[in-house]
């Protein structure tokens, strides 16, 4: 990647950040609103301030947009997002929420708190936002986000503004200089406040679990539940241990070439494995051989295949160059021996 030019701060109003001929534009909070919105409904992601860090956001009910979140992270993995919603009407919508999760959402929404909570069915949420899990992460941020969600009327999925592997942007200037080649938008409020990611909590059988230590001390979290809460992760939660959750009926077969008998066929790209015809079921990831389409069509096109009764899926070879790795990962974790998962 190019070296950036020396960036001056602080940074106010409309410019252009050049790398290479890609341009990501910053604009200030209260000019961006139109564009950003604009962008969103076009399927793009922005990046945005939030009192956290910067968010890399997009529709979270577009499975495009979620994939190109994770493009243009560059993340290895399809791991769950967090989704964000401008207001409770909106939560209510995508998830259920059992009477502890609505104390903590009344007393520190918005603000930096992500609540785990069991999906409602029909909600609208794409898959890839959630990894296919039947549970989502909430949270309602504050400012320019929730105006933002509140206006374009569906909640979005935002993972932290960097690139895989590297700390969270807390300015704008942060986020150019890292992301600024794959993204056209940043939205500049200045320093985000809490300057670390949220706290997410989540309740099981009426205990609450610190799943990750955020932004919201835990004492003040507990002082509102009147509990202690329980720490570390269940296994299944933290990023990259989901295998087993996700891991289809069927078995999968990877890299396939032909298909056997009673199999099913995962497909992508144009050209078909030898015997595709008598595959009892068949999803093309992408004809086209679009990686980004492949990674929206991922978990619901296994979901499918799976549902088909075939006990056994083969799966055609899919590249791993960009969004390729995070596929990859993810097949081979389904066709993983189930007592080698984690
Ligand atoms: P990030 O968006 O990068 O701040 O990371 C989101 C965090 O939320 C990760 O640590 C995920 O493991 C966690 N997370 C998101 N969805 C869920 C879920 N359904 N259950 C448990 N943890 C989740
Ligand atoms: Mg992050």
């Amino acid at each position: 990647m190019p070296a950036l030019a020396p960036f001056r701060q602080p940074y106010y109003g409309t410019s252009v950040f050049r790398i290479g001929d890609q341009l990501a534009e910053i604009i200030a909070v209260g000019e961006a609103m139109q564009r950003a919105l604009a962008l969103l409904e076009g399927g793009d992601v922005v990046a945005i301030p939030t009192e956290t860090v910067y968010g890399l956001a997009g529709d979270a009910t577009n499975g495009v947009a979620v994939a190109r979140i994770f493009e243009a992270k560059g993340r290895p993995r399809f791991n769950p997002l967090i989704a964000h919603v401008a207001d409770l009407a909106m939560a209510d919508r995508i998830a259920l929420f059992d009477p502890l999760s609505s104390r903590l959402a009344a007393a520190f929404w918005p603000g930096p708190l992500t609540l785990v909570l069991p999906q409602r069915a029909e909600n609208g949420i794409h898959p890839l936002v959630t990894a296919g899990l039947g549970t989502i992460a909430l949270r309602m941020p504050r400012g320019f986000g929730g105006e933002l969600i509140a206006r374009l009327g569906r909640p979005l999925a935002a993972p932290s503004a960097n690139s895989s592997g590297r700390i969270s942007a807390t300015t704008a200037q942060a986020v150019a200089a890292d992301l600024g080649g794959r993204i056209r938008l940043v939205v500049d409020g200045g320093a985000t406040p809490v300057g670390v990611e949220s706290t997410i909590v989540k309740v099981e059988d009426g205990k609450l679990r610190l799943l990750r230590p955020g932004g919201i001390a835990a004492g003040e979290i507990e002082a509102v539940a009147g509990a202690k809460m329980l720490r570390g992760a269940t296994g299944i939660e933290a990023p990259g241990m989901l295998a087993s959750h996700y891991a289809p009926g069927a078995s999968m077969r990877l890299n396939a070439e032909r298909v056997g008998v009673d199999e099913a066929l995962l497909a992508f790209g144009p050209s078909r494995a030898e015997g595709w015809r008598q595959a009892v079921a068949l999803k093309n990831l992408s004809e086209v051989g679009d990686l980004r389409e492949a990674a929206a069509n991922l978990f619901s096109y296994m979901q499918a295949l799976d549902r088909s009764g075939a006990a056994s899926i083969a799966v055609e070879p899919v590249p791993f160059d960009g969004l390729g790795e995070a596929i990859n990962d993810r097949l081979a974790r389904a066709a993983a021996p189930r007592d080698k998962i984690a």
